[in-house]
């Protein structure tokens, strides 16, 4: 529900000074798909845009059982010692295909959960993974805005998640698990190129012999890739969520990385490049609803569709008739 009596110039005022209850508010607004909200949504962002993009936006993915919840807690105890403010969101594939989730509604992190310097937002759960994609955009600027210093954005290796992902943050991170030469196997190497570290968790107890083992494996196979990020060094480290081990050493490989990407350039240029990808992707989903809300247009499309699968029209020429008939 959003309350339609804050007029939005002192919803955008208490967004600015930090207030909790109006950050809530503001992405209540943006994860609307009221066509009256979203004008007052993309209103407020216009508001905001000045104080916002002053954070580091690190995207965190691995399957699940990896230890996502556990290590972001871990990191985030670090942060607020800091004094840091720190902003979690989710982008959950699984909650806008079946309704269900896989990172679950986050009370797993419960003593994250009642810090006045952590804010958590679940992933939104309306619409395709574009719509999930814009919010999530879009909620990333108001904590920014609100003055949150870190923004973690949490998500699961399924489908299209980890490049949408990917497409919004500075760092991405791999929380990986142990399994020797096997897991390495069965990875799909895309994923492998598209982080900027890798961290093996669990390496506690018996199992810390076998992270180190996995992260020489990591560490020989990175250097065959891409790296994701130009100038960067992709490499593997070793972590445990439970102890802490390890974890302090990310946040400054992180730190590292902002610093040498900032030096660069690299760090703004991703930026840009993002905006811009940003905005030709909303221009294609604009274009794509005008056409498809068409009168008829539904119906034609799925008549072609039928024709193309009994063979009697290429894929070509049924494109070829939507566009002149
Ligand atoms: P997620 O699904 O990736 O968010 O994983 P969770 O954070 O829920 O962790 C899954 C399980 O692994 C839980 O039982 C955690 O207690 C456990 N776990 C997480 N991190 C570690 C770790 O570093 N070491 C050990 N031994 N267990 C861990």
């Amino acid at each position: 529900k959003t309350n339609q009596e804050v007029p939005l110039d002192s919803l955008a005022q208490q967004l600015l000074n930090g207030d909790r209850k109006a950050l809530a508010q503001s992405i209540t607004l943006v994860e609307s798909r009221s066509q009256n909200h979203r004008k007052q949504a993309s209103e407020l962002i216009q508001r905001i845009l000045p104080a916002a993009g002053k954070s580091i936006r690190i995207g965190i993915t691995g399957v699940p059982g990896a230890g996502k919840s556990t290590w972001i807690e871990s990191l985030g105890k670090i942060l607020i010692g800091k004094e840091l403010k720190i902003a979690i969101l989710a982008v959950d594939p699984s909650s806008t295909l079946s309704g269900g989730s896989i990172l679950g509604d986050k009370t797993r992190m419960e003593q994250l959960a009642h810090d006045p310097n952590v804010f958590i937002r679940p992933s939104p759960t309306a619409g395709t993974l574009g719509g999930v994609h814009r919010m999530t955009r879009e909620t990333i600027l108001l904590c920014e805005a609100a003055g949150y210093d870190v923004i973690i954005v949490e998500t699961v290796g399924v489908g299209q998640s980890e490049s949408t992902v990917r497409g919004m943050v500075d760092f991405f991170l791999l929380l990986a698990l142990t399994g020797g030469g096997d897991e390495l196997q069965g990875m799909k190497k895309g994923i492998l190129e598209l982080v900027d570290a890798i961290v093996i968790n669990k390496a506690d107890g018996d199992n810390r012999r076998k992270a180190n083992q996995a992260k020489g494996d990591y560490r020989q196979l990175l250097h065959l890739l891409k790296p994701a990020t130009e100038g960067w060094e992709t490499s593997a480290y070793t972590s445990s969520a439970i102890t802490g081990d390890g974890i302090e050493e990310v946040w400054k490989v992180i730190m590292h990385f902002k610093e040498e990407t900032q030096k660069s350039g690299v760090f703004e240029k991703r930026r840009s490049s993002q905006s811009l990808e940003w905005m030709t992707q909303l221009m294609m989903d604009r274009l794509f609803n005008e056409f498809i809300e068409q009168e008829g247009r539904k119906e034609q499309l799925s008549r072609l569709k039928e024709q193309v699968l009994s063979k009697k029209l290429t894929p070509a020429d049924a494109i070829e008739k939507l566009f002149t008939q």
